[in-house]
């Protein structure tokens, strides 16, 4: 692959990552003007394709906002910002009525009216609001907003496409830096184009991938929170990252998520020997709140230095199995488990970041012209914890939210005009023929952020991960200079950012709360500690208010 030819395209918007948040952004912008979204992999692979519980919205009469609000700030352990929490919870029923127009058909009630949709109950909300499609929903959104946008003269989506850095004029935050879109690689050529545009929209999503294990997709590195932050835009509250209790535990599962819903039909977890071990962590055991399932597991596997711990649901009828979990126990089967028969390996998986790219109530970052929404973006509604499926209702009412914004914002910017850019110079780099090093630093970076920063965190193990991290930094950003880019690499230099980034935020927050547990301060510290971890570039860390 060669970075040798730079050519230009332009549009009035740049979308960049075509998940729900990208694309709700992008239909909503494409009525005033054109939209490029570019996606780095095929286009439905994105964290949104694999939502399978649904989305959080006030549906129900017997339902209120201010119900979900307490919900949504009660989960948030004191972090949540509660105007973003009320701005995005009211905004919830028309996003969700956008995505019906534009063709999502979520389950409905049997033979019910025509607004009448199965409303499924989660942790943490006090009432029915989760709309779903089957336990696919995420997937039904991808197919819906594709085929809308794809209808769309105005809009073009461009797959295999990978930001890689931003089109920055003035470089300094102080002397009003603006973006202007950005640099981005062309996978299939080895090209690094310009795509310039009066309002560019990060919207990567998570960061998944900075773990050993997740139940995200391969595309989830951390992109759009590295780029942005290489760009000067503030970041926040990186130290919370959800982990999901069970993933299926095998070398091709990859990411299986192996529902909740199990331990709900009486699933138990137990050692390699079979020794049940929930008990002596919570009095509801199995179905204790997930961060202390989650913790339990992890707990185990470290005290008795375990790869996995079982997940077993074979005492309950064959039948029952077949008919209640047919997509899990297919799925299982395919690698050799008969849930029926014998437990399943089970391992907890880094699931959502509630952390990422400050932004306002309308998606704007510190940087003009620069905007971000959806898994990438800190609103402030998630606080320390995220509650169940009020992420999908964030990236939908943000991706619109940021799309108004922009349009007023072009708007007011009357005809100012993009600088002329550089094309992209690769110097002296040339073709990389060690491929291992790659492969060895994204090992090392996901294996001890799993050992290291991953649900249980100390001042020693977070001072050692620190410590090998700005190594692993130092030799992949050598690297880099040195070398022609392509995919691997750009998300490589991504990913050491970002775990650094989460490292960083975990050393500065001296107490437990949500999703950050700390055996060295296991306490929450509300007179010291309430309040987000905001890190900046060149900058020390500093707290906001
Ligand atoms: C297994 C699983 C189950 C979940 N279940 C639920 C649920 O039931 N309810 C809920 O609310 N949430 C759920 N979530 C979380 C939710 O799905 C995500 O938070 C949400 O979909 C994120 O949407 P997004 O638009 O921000 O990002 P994504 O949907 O992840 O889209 C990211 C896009 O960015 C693109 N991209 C990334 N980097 C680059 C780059 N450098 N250049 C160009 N493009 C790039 C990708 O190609 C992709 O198109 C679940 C997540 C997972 C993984």
């Amino acid at each position: 692959m060669t970075a040798t030819t730079s050519a230009t395209h332009e549009s009035d918007y740049l979308v960049i990552g075509g998940g729900i948040a990208g694309l709700m952004f992008a239909l909503e912008a494409s009525a005033a003007g054109s939209v490029t979204v570019l996606t780095k992999a095929a286009s439905g692979e994105a964290n949104t394709a694999y939502a399978q519980g649904g989305i959080a919205s006030v549906w129900s009469v017997d339902d209120s906002f201010e119900s979900h609000v307490e919900d949504t700030l009660r989960a948030g352990a004191g972090l949540c910002n509660r105007r973003a929490v009320e701005a995005i919870v009211r905004d919830g029923p028309e996003a969700v009525r956008e995505l019906i127009a534009l063709g999502t058909r979520f389950t409905r009630v049997e033979e019910g009216g025509e607004d009448e949709y199965d409303l499924g109950r989660e942790g943490g909300h006090s009432h029915r609001r989760v709309l779903h499609a089957q336990d696919l929903t995420g997937r039904e959104i991808m197919r819906a907003l594709g085929e809308a946008a794809a209808a769309r003269r105005n809009i073009r989506v461009l797959e295999n496409k990978v930001a890689v850095n931003l089109l920055l004029e003035n470089d300094s935050r102080a002397d009003g830096a603006r973006c202007w879109g950005a640099y981005v690689l062309d996978r299939a050529s080895g090209a690094v184009d310009r795509f310039v545009a009066r309002a560019t929209l990060l919207a990567t999503g998570g960061a998944g991938k900075v773990y050993l294990y997740t139940t995200n997709p391969d595309i989830a590195s951390g992109d759009g929170v590295a780029i942005g932050y290489r760009a000067g835009v503030p970041v926040a509250n990186m130290e919370f990252i959800q982990f999901h209790p069970t993933c299926l535990y095998h070398p091709a599962a990859k990411s299986f998520l192996i529902s909740e819903a199990l331990r709900g039909e009486g699933a138990i977890l137990r050692l390699p020997d079979g020794t049940p071990f929930m008990k002596s962590y919570h009095p509801d055991a199995e179905l204790a709140p997930r961060d202390i399932v989650a913790r339990a597991i992890d707990s185990e596997m470290k005290r008795h230095g375990l790869d996995y711990v079982l997940l077993d649901i074979s005492h309950r009828p064959a039948d029952f199995v077949r008919r209640r979990f047919p997509n899990i126990l297919n799925r299982c089967l395919n690698f050799g488990y008969d849930l029926t028969r014998a437990p399943i390996p089970v391992v907890p998986a880094a699931h959502y970041m509630c952390g990422g790219l400050m932004t306002d109530l309308e998606g704007r970052t510190a940087l003009a012209q620069l905007y971000a929404a959806g898994e990438t973006a800190m609103t402030g509604l998630h606080g320390a914890n995220r509650l169940a499926s009020n992420s999908l209702l964030e990236a939908a009412v943000m991706g619109r939210r940021a799309a108004a914004a922009a349009r007023t914002d072009i708007m007011s910017g009357g005809e100012r005009r993009a600088p002329a850019f550089a094309g992209w110079d690769p110097g002296r780099a040339m073709q990389s023929d060690e491929r291992v090093l790659i492969t060895q630093s994204w090992d090392e970076i996901r294996r001890l952020m799993w050992n290291y920063v991953g649900i249980v965190r100390s001042d020693l193990r977070l001072a050692r991960a620190m410590r090998r991290l700005r190594l692993i930094k130092h030799e992949v950003n050598g690297y880099y200079w040195e070398h022609l880019i392509d995919s691997d690499l750009i998300e490589l230099r991504n990913l050491v950012e970002v775990a650094e980034l989460v490292v960083r935020s975990a050393m500065a927050r001296k107490e437990s709360r949500g999703l950050h547990y700390t055996i060295d301060y296991p306490q929450t510290d509300d007179a010291n500690w309430l309040r987000d971890t905001v890190l900046a570039r060149d900058e020390p860390v500093a707290e906001n208010a």
